[in-house]
């Protein structure tokens, strides 16, 4: 999850040379942003982290699908792991993976939001990241534009319909809402002056090209909504007609450079702090219903904005909270789209419920005109998802006879086999069958079934195992208590480090050790490929405590043994070998060779013990 073909300055040589300079450059950048960025609160920015060790820190893994908490942050080593799909790396990989940039990207978002002021010379290396950067500018200055226009003359009209929609001025400024003019051409010629070339323009998504050639803005007197990432960078719009002539309601940006719809969800950077402490969050359709909700008091909402749901989405939402209100709109339309979210959120492990609201309201009117106190009634109502689907199945079921209650558990099924986790599955069937009315032994026959057919996708582990010997000395290594020079000293007298697991990283640490000095965790975790880096993740994280200098040199004493022991039984062997084929005199030689075992056994006693101690 981790190969992002940019790296961070901090992997081994696999980046074209002409970079290097300039990666150089942000380097020293990278060192700096990352001894005053505390990479756990940049991570609990997008995942629930909770405390699990004096440096370590743990939750759901973003990167990968999964109900327990394998995901691990390193505090003091400044590095992320994940048990389960060995996503790993420092801070500024995590923020390129999360918000799908390249690594200058991450450091300028790093650098922006923590307020640590960037090296000029190492802005953007690459067309991509320039064009993204020139993208980003542009819909500042749209921003700009948008909001300028609504607040002077051309908002008019679009002041009017923000009055008739009862928004008040502080939404409308904590919204950002904004004005495209009817032309359509002001914002193309302050691009233009700007320098930005049409090319960009009409990457941007907020310029289009007309089949004369020329250029105008897409959005043309529309009510503007700034889309944004969840590090709060505007993205996208969407524009709500304001004439009834527009044959389009609703007008959304097209995919872009920075804009990929399956991944965002409108809103969730300001309501994610909302998410987390209320431990749910609600899911409406639009921008108005987002905007409605949340000034009513209730900001943990977020808008899925037309599009049906995608599993990045839900997943972005799984991050934050474990609990999901869904509140779309009465009709039959997002009655439908509710079935067609509700699978996708189950099949993630989300418990969902169902707004129901009455009179046919949507949420954002509902919350006008009926107020917030009912609408937070109809929260705390909100049916458990299987409940809402046997309502819908009842209305369309005769439930005096038992085809009717039988359709009706047939059609729920599916989705009750969706439920990833088992218990939850058993106690869901049981209760739907008292409420529909059916036999509960039903119900279980039909589980059975589907059972056998089930099988469960196993996470692939790392093929090589560390022994905990190793383990234990390499987290021992970068540990504060043991003496790193002396471990380093040991394991280079030893003959058997080829046989290691950790053979490269030791290498690595080596090496470093010849040029000088203390090896930090950082230098040597930077030089290794990934397969090690994550080995080396797994075993500081692992053994996560400080080891005593005399724990370490009975590790220490212990793979000596166990090298010592491995001699032993090739010298027996070749012994063996020679009296076969009747080299007695040789075989006589080797044997004086031999080590006399009472030489180790205090070695090896003192490992045993150091063993019963729980290095396992
Ligand atoms: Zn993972």
């Amino acid at each position: 999850m981790t190969g992002q073909a940019e790296n961070s300055g901090c992997g081994p040589s696999r980046r074209p040379r002409v970079r290097d300079n300039i990666q150089k450059g942000a380097m020293e950048f990278v060192e700096q942003l990352k001894s005053s960025v505390q990479i756990e609160s940049v991570i609990g920015e997008y995942v629930r982290l909770r405390k699990s060790g004096a440096n370590r820190f743990t939750g759901l893994c973003p990167f990968h699908n999964e109900k327990t908490g394998s995901f691990t942050v390193h505090a003091a080593k400044q590095f992320y792991y994940c048990f389960g799909c060995h996503a790993t790396g420092n801070v500024v990989n995590f923020v390129m993976e999360m918000e799908h940039v390249s690594f200058f990207e991450a450091l300028k978002s790093l650098s922006e939001r923590y307020g640590i002021p960037m090296p000029k010379r190492s802005q953007y290396s690459d067309e991509d990241s320039k064009l993204r950067a020139a993208i980003h500018q542009m819909h500042e200055l749209a921003q700009e534009t948008f909001r300028a226009n609504l607040n002077g003359q051309p908002g008019d009209a679009a002041r009017s319909y923000i009055g008739r929609r009862g928004l008040s001025p502080e939404t409308v400024e904590q919204f950002g809402l904004g004005y495209s003019e009817p032309s359509g051409r002001a914002l193309v010629r302050l691009f233009e002056q700007r320098g930005f070339t049409s090319g960009q323009m009409e990457q941007s998504g907020l310029v289009g090209k007309g089949e004369d050639g020329s250029l105008y803005g897409r959005f043309r007197n529309r009510l503007m909504f700034p889309i944004q990432n969840e590090s709060g960078k505007i993205i996208a719009y969407g524009g709500r007609a304001l004439s009834a002539d527009d044959k389009a309601k609703y007008l959304n940006s097209p995919e872009t450079p920075i804009y990929k719809k399956s991944q965002v969800l409108y809103n969730l950077h300001r309501a994610k702090e909302a998410i987390r402490k209320e431990e749910r969050v609600i899911l409406v359709e639009g921008y108005m219903d987002a905007i409605g909700v949340s000034s009513a008091g209730f900001g943990a909402v977020v808008a899925s904005c037309g599009t049906a749901l995608t599993p990045q989405q839900v997943q972005a939402l799984k991050r934050h909270a474990p609990k999901i209100a869904v509140n779309f709109d009465p009709d039959a339309a997002g009655a439908n789209a509710t079935e067609r979210s509700i699978n996708l959120l189950l099949q993630e492990g989300m418990q969902v419920r169902i707004v129901e609201l009455d009179g046919g309201l949507d949420p954002d009117e509902y919350c006008q005109q009926r107020g917030a106190e009912a609408y937070r009634k109809r929260l705390d109502m909100a049916k458990g998802y299987f409940f809402w689907l046997a309502d819908r199945l009842r209305a369309k079921h005769d439930m005096h006879t038992t085809e009717g209650k039988v359709a009706v558990l047939q059609a729920l099924l599916p989705a009750v086999h969706r439920i990833s986790d088992a218990l939850e599955r058993g106690v869901i069937a049981n209760e739907l069958a008292g409420y529909i009315g059916v036999d509960k032994g039903m119900v279980l026959d039909s589980f059975r079934k589907r059972a056998a057919e089930r099988h469960e996708k196993a996470l692939d582990r790392p093929t090589a195992a560390m022994r905990p010997d190793e383990r234990m000395l390499l987290s021992a290594m970068f540990g504060e208590a043991a003496d790193q020079m002396e471990i380093i000293r040991e394991l280079r007298s030893l003959e058997s480090i080829a046989n290691f697991t950790a053979r490269r990283i030791l290498e690595t640490v080596f090496a470093l050790n010849e040029a000088g000095g203390r090896v930090s965790f950082e230098a040597v975790n930077a030089r290794l490929e990934e397969a090690d880096q994550r080995l080396l993740a797994e075993a500081v994280l692992r053994e996560d405590m400080e080891y005593s200098a005399e724990e370490v040199l009975a590790a220490l004493k212990r793979v000596r043994l166990s090298e010592h022991q491995q001699k032993t039984e090739q010298l027996k062997m070749r012994i063996r070998e020679l009296e076969r084929q009747g080299r007695i005199g040789e075989a006589m030689q080797l044997m004086a060779e031999q080590p006399r075992p009472s030489l180790i056994a205090d070695d090896a006693s003192a490992a045993n013990r150091a063993a019963r101690r729980g290095v396992q």
